[in-house]
């Protein structure tokens, strides 16, 4: 069985993530959604939230799970026997990074990145951007699933209060 894993933080997941999840879903047996224990940073959102919200908008397509992660993501990859892990990539800016990143994957463990060119129509869209758009009243609709949307303006509102 061919796997691989998608990871991020997805807080909360958007169009661009899943445009990317489902593409993978389609290349590989299994795909497995790796959702970042954030330590430094706080999120908006829960663990528990952010992986609820991922299978939700996931459960259609039928090969993926979604699990969380900390620590190293090849110590979770040789766990699982996964040997790919697959990426969106956006832009120029996320390529330095990600190529870093990539190499010492390789390095350090011997698993390879497959990156996919992102969707045109999300090419800006990142996680911060939706959260920072939506604080201000912004219409996200386009860019988050309907169940994310309301979640999202749920916690907005909460926080704001
Ligand atoms: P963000 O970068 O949105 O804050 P994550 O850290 O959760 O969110 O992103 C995890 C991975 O998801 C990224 O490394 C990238 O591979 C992919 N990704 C995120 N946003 C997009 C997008 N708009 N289009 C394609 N891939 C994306």
């Amino acid at each position: 069985m061919h796997k691989a894993v998608c990871p991020g933080s997805f807080d909360p997941v958007t169009n661009g993530h899943l445009d990317i999840v489902s593409r993978a879903s389609k290349l590989y047996d299994e795909v497995t959604v790796a959702v970042m224990v954030n330590k430094s940073k706080k999120g908006l959102f829960t663990l528990e939230e952010r992986m609820e919200m991922v299978r939700e908008t996931t459960a259609d397509y039928g090969n993926v799970v979604v699990e969380s992660f900390h620590g190293l993501l090849v110590d979770f990859c040789r766990d699982r026997g996964i040997p790919v892990i697959v990426k969106g990539l956006r832009a120029v800016s996320d390529f330095d990074y990600e190529l870093q990143m990539a190499q010492m994957n390789q390095g350090l463990a011997g698993v390879e990145t497959l990156f996919l060119s992102t969707n045109p129509l999300y090419s800006f869209l990142s996680s911060s951007l939706v959260k920072e758009v939506a604080t201000y009243g912004g219409d996200v609709s386009g860019l988050v699933p309907k169940t994310v949307l309301s979640r999202l303006t749920e916690r907005l509102e909460r926080d704001s209060q």
